[in-house]
C-alpha cells in the first residue's frame, strides 16, 4: 500500500500541501484497512475526490465498496489508515469542534421518547448552546412537519422520521452535510418525493454535501458530481460531472442528457449491457 502521495504541483511540506487551502471536499489517496480477526479487509484503497464548496456530490456503488467508510472518515467517526480528508481546509476533528457537520443516516436514529421538536433541538443540548427556537420552527416548516411538533417518532411514518433526522442535521447550520442513504429504507414513491424535498431544502440552505446512495437516478438528479465506486477494495472508478442546469426539475429526468448520464453510470457499475438496478 502506498503512503500519501504529494499531489502534483504541491510545494513546501507535503503534509500541508495545496489541499489545506482549498474549499470544498478534498479527499486524497484515502485508504482504510480493517482488521477482521486474523484477516485484513481493505475497505478503501487510494480514494481521491475533490468538490467545490457548496456543491452536491453523490457516492454510488455496490454494497461494501467503502461508501459509508468515506462518510464516516469525513465525520470523524473513523480514522483513515493513510491519506487525507479535508473540508474547507479543515480536518474532520476541526469540523466537529466547530459544529460544521450535519449528519443523517439511513436509520433516522431519533430518540423514541422525545417529540419531533425535542429531537431537532438535541444538537443544541449536546453542544451546550442556547436553543434557537425560531430556527427549530423554521426547519420544521422547511421539512413539512408543521403540526407534528409534539408527535413521538413512533407516531410518524418512515418518511416523516427521515425528515426529522434531516432537520436535526441542519439545525447546527452545517457547512458540510453528510447523508448516508437517507431514504434508503423507504419505498420508491416516498423516496422520490423526499429527493425532491431534499433538493428544495438544499437549495434553500446550501451546504457542501456528500450523499451516499445506491440509486443511480437520484444521484444524477441531485448532484453536481457523481463518484462511481468499485468494490473490493473500494476505489473511485470515475467521477461523472452532471452538467444539467439548476434549478433541477423532475421533467429533466426524461431528457436525453439525463438518460445518457444514467447509461454511463450504469455501465460503470455493471459493465456494458449490464442488468439495470433499482431505477
Ligand atoms: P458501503 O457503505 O459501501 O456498503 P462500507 O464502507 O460500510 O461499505 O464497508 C466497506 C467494507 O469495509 C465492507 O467490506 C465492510 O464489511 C468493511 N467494514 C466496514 N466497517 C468495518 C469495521 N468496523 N470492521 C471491519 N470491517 C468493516
Ligand atoms: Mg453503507
Amino acid at each position: 500500500m502506498t503512503e500519501t502521495q504529494a499531489s502534483a504541483g504541491g510545494e513546501g511540506n507535503p503534509l500541508k500541501g495545496p489541499l489545506a487551502t482549498g474549499t470544498g471536499i478534498h479527499i486524497q489517496d484515502l485508504t482504510k484497512t480493517f482488521a477482521s480477526g486474523r484477516r485484513k479487509v481493505t475497505a478503501l484503497q487510494d480514494a481521491t475526490l475533490h468538490t467545490d464548496k457548496g456543491s452536491f456530490l453523490s457516492l454510488l456503488g455496490p454494497s461494501g465498496c467503502g461508501k459509508s467508510t468515506i462518510l464516516r472518515i469525513l465525520a470523524g467517526l473513523e480514522d483513515p489508515t493513510s491519506g487525507r480528508a479535508l473540508v474547507d481546509g479543515k480536518t474532520p476533528a476541526e469540523l466537529r469542534r466547530d459544529h460544521e457537520l450535519g449528519i443523517a443516516f439511513q436509520d433516522s436514529a431519533l430518540l423514541p421518547w422525545r417529540s419531533v421538536e425535542s429531537n431537532i433541538r438535541l444538537p443544541f443540548q449536546v453542544s451546550g448552546e442556547k436553543i434557537d427556537q425560531s430556527l427549530v420552527s423554521e426547519l420544521i416548516r422547511l421539512v413539512g412537519l408543521e403540526g407534528f411538533e409534539k408527535a413521538r417518532p413512533s407516531q410518524l411514518s418512515g418518511g416523516m422520521r427521515q425528515r426529522v433526522s434531516i432537520a436535526r442535521a441542519l439545525v447546527v447550520k452545517p457547512s458540510v452535510l453528510l447523508l448516508d442513504e437517507p431514504f434508503g429504507a423507504l419505498d420508491d414513491m416516498t423516496r422520490q418525493r423526499l429527493n425532491l424535498e431534499l433538493l428544495r431544502i438544499w437549495t434553500e440552505k446550501p451546504a457542501t454535501t456528500l450523499m451516499v446512495t445506491h440509486g443511480i437516478a437520484e444521484a444524477i438528479f441531485l448532484s453536481d458530481k457523481v463518484a462511481v465506486m468499485s468494490p473490493r477494495p473500494g476505489r473511485v472508478k470515475e467521477v461523472i460531472d452532471v452538467d444539467l442546469p439548476r434549478p433541477r426539475t423532475p421533467e429533466m429526468m426524461r431528457t436525453p442528457e439525463f438518460h445518457a448520464l444514467h447509461d454511463h453510470a450504469s455501465e460503470l457499475l455493471f459493465g456494458e449491457g449490464g442488468a439495470a438496478m433499482d431505477d
